[in-house]
């Protein structure tokens, strides 16, 4: 009777542990989200982008460039500076949350990576797509943008509207994660000095410089 009894204690307490351990994993799980996750747009962080900007660029290398190469959008709010001097930070939030929101409706394809990697500025990790197709996306995302009125929610007052630069870069051999990213940011750097509102990829600012 006592060893019975003694199993039975002995099977509570793992019963107990086990919904313990269930109960840590969903914190865990949802603690390691959070730790990807911006606050402000619900997009990716810088973290998340990073991450997935390295496994992108690894994937396709380890195949040794036999699938399509992965693409990286890399988009800054136009004149934001301004915008918030006008508007107010509060207001200069809406519009990340906006942008946020533009991005989510124009990409279909499951395994990007949507993030707010800095301040006003925002990435797109497209793994196994190419030029073409990444410049497509983000030209969409840029006239979603052009298509949004802004208007203060606590007055009604229309706040105009506001544009995106859009730089693209796609990987090539012996590309990594950094050189990737700085060819993007070149083309975005382009895309404002050309006068915003405008996406560029590699081979439209390659163009470029051979008529400058
Ligand atoms: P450009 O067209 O050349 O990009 O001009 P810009 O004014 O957007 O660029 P600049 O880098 O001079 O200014 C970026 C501004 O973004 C500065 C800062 O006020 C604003 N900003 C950065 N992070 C946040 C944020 O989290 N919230 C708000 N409201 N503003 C931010
Ligand atoms: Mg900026
Ligand atoms: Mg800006």
């Amino acid at each position: 009777r006592e060893v019975t009894a003694n199993n039975r204690t002995l099977e509570a307490r793992m019963r107990e542990s086990r919904s313990e351990i269930e109960a840590l994993r969903e914190t865990l799980e949802a603690t390691r989200l959070e730790s990807l996750t911006d606050a402000l747009t619900g997009l990716g962080n810088r973290k998340s982008f990073e991450e997935s900007l390295r496994k992108s660029v690894d994937l396709q290398s380890a195949s040794a460039q036999q699938g399509k190469p992965a693409s990286l959008i890399v988009i800054d709010i136009d004149s934001f500076k301004r915008f918030n001097d006008l508007y107010g930070h509060l207001t200069g939030d809406q519009v990340l949350r906006l942008v946020a929101i533009v991005m989510r409706e124009h990409i279909g394809q499951k395994n990007a990576t949507l993030a707010r990697f800095g301040g006003e500025e925002f990435g797109i990790v497209l793994p196994e797509t190419d030029r073409v197709e990444a410049r497509a996306i983000a030209e969409r995302v840029r006239i979603g943008v052009t298509g949004r009125e802004l208007v203060k929610r606590s007055t009604g007052e229309s706040l105009g509207k506001v544009t995106v630069s859009l730089g693209v870069a796609t990987q090539r051999e012996d590309d990594n994660a950094v050189s990737l990213l700085e060819r993007a940011d070149a083309c975005l750097f382009a895309a404002k000095r050309a006068g915003r509102n405008r996406t560029l990829d590699e081979t439209e600012v390659e163009n470029l410089r051979d008529v400058a």
